[in-house]
């Protein structure tokens, strides 16, 4: 166990090492600030660090050789286990962690045996990031304090490499997925060396992380929901709102009620859609999203063929006057279809207890997606359909579809996310629906089964 008692001393202990007392009013920095009181006499004899931005070199310390629980993954499975706490880059953060959301992204490294899901023998602390509570911060770190709560998102935003400077923070070049290294946090009992998913990790008592990861976020939500926002619901909300913001009074279509999907339609309904029609196999998801703004949800496996000619129809336009000479004032032919269409739908990792999408590859969905975009549409693809796709090449070359490639939803998240949460806080996003499993850390591992089954839509886990 991480966490120390409440020290009826601590106040006089600040004082004499120098805490800011703001960090104290802070939820949660008690216990934060407790462990780096503890640790920071042996990291005073351990180490000469340079002072810090808080200006004492002993508040800021990360706690070295603090023994903290975490979802590791290994060859032959996921479990809990011990992680002992290495010394900190000084770029890095220390976060002790509330919440973190449990995407479907990962359920195979997550629930997968005998090398499926695997990557290699590492030891390797399974997450797309999540919220806590800073504990400590490396020397060169400006933008975070101790005391701080932060959402550690799935994706950097590091606002210095290549494509940061281009305004696409989406597909930051410090993003392990783009060659970054996956740096050791520590080491297990026997030793093994343990990185971190992202370099980010999130099923661990503690997060260890660069400062490019971390959003401070100033508000009394609840772990829960604001772990919600930092992988799926900034995806979905950030592609219809800030990457492709919807032209309102627009149809907006959008496949799959995930959290992905129903964050989309959440944003969709935010930037003042007229119409948005959601597909989606499972009935509570259907009705989730109907609460969340859908005008329309339909089944795709009762649709069957006829899905897109009835999209099309009921996006043809809002009226069947003539004009005068009698020429149809509504959209034909393939101009016929929604202004946008979000494609959420991803491949079946594996079998679903519920109801199952019309294809487990997820290339049928994607598809029609493309085919039921009206032309000069848009289309924006979140999911992670397996296979190659085909398309009719004159119209894909021809007919004035754009598509947006779906990475993190477009997100530059230092500058999005907090808008994000300001959304959260005005009311209009509801992160909490999305929240259907919140399951203690203890349950980390059934957490994901329901994740994997579809019996929840959404499942954090609480610390
Ligand atoms: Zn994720
Ligand atoms: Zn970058």
């Amino acid at each position: 166990m991480c966490k120390k008692p409440d020290n009826p001393n601590i106040t006089k202990q600040l004082e004499d090492s120098g805490i800011s007392r703001r960090n104290l009013l802070k939820k949660g920095s008690v216990a934060a600030v407790t462990g780096a009181l503890a640790a920071s006499s042996q990291i005073a004899a351990q180490q000469n660090t340079t002072s810090t931005n808080s200006g004492t070199q002993s508040s800021d310390a990360p706690p070295v050789g603090e023994i903290f629980r975490a979802f590791v993954r290994q060859p032959a499975g996921a479990a809990i286990q011990e992680v002992r706490l290495a010394p900190i880059r000084e770029n890095m953060v220390v976060i002790r962690t509330e919440a973190a959301q449990c995407c479907y992204s990962i359920i195979n490294q997550a629930l997968g045996e005998d090398g499926e899901g695997s990557r290699g023998d590492e030891a390797r602390i399974l997450g797309h990031g999540g919220v806590g509570i800073v504990e400590a911060v490396g020397p060169s770190v400006r933008r975070i304090r101790p005391g701080d709560r932060v959402l550690v998102t799935n994706t950097p935003n590091c606002g210095e490499c290549y494509n940061c400077l281009r305004g696409r923070g989406d597909i930051c070049q410090m993003n392990p997925s783009a060659g970054e290294p996956l740096v050791s946090i520590g080491e297990l009992a026997d030793g093994t060396p343990v990185i971190q998913h992202n370099n980010t990790g999130g099923f661990g008592e503690l997060m260890v992380t660069y400062e490019w990861y971390c959003v401070p976020a100033f508000t009394d939500q609840t772990p829960a929901e604001l772990a919600m926002l930092g992988c799926v619901g900034a995806c979905g909300l950030g592609a219809v709102t800030t990457f492709v913001p919807v032209d309102f009074g627009s149809n907006v279509v959008v496949f799959g009620a995930g959290p992905v999907g129903l964050s989309s339609i959440q944003g969709a309904r935010i930037m003042g859609a007229s119409q948005i029609i959601a597909i989606e196999p499972i009935p509570a998801r259907r009705e989730l999203a109907q609460q969340l703004g859908a005008t329309l949800t339909l089944n795709p496996n009762e649709e069957g063929d006829n899905l897109v000619q009835h999209i099309r129809d009921l996006c043809s336009g809002p009226t069947d006057r003539k004009l005068i000479g009698g020429r149809d004032s509504r959209m034909n032919g393939d101009s016929r279809g929604a202004d946008l269409v979000v494609t959420s739908v991803g491949a079946d990792f594996r079998t679903p207890t519920v109801e199952r999408g019309p294809d487990p590859s997820a290339l049928l969905p994607t598809r029609q997606a493309w085919e039921c975009t009206r032309a000069a549409g848009r289309l924006i693809t979140l999911g992670l359909p397996r296979g190659d796709i085909s398309l009719p090449a004159g119209a894909w070359s021809n007919r004035g579809r754009i598509h947006y490639a779906g990475q993190y939803g477009g997100v530059n998240a230092k500058s999005d996310v907090p808008r994000f949460i300001q959304l959260i806080n005005q009311g209009l996003f509801d992160a909490n629906a999305m929240v259907t499993l919140a399951a203690p850390f203890e349950q980390t591992k059934q957490a994901f089964q329901a994740v994997s089954d579809r019996t929840t839509i959404g499942a954090v886990v609480l610390f």
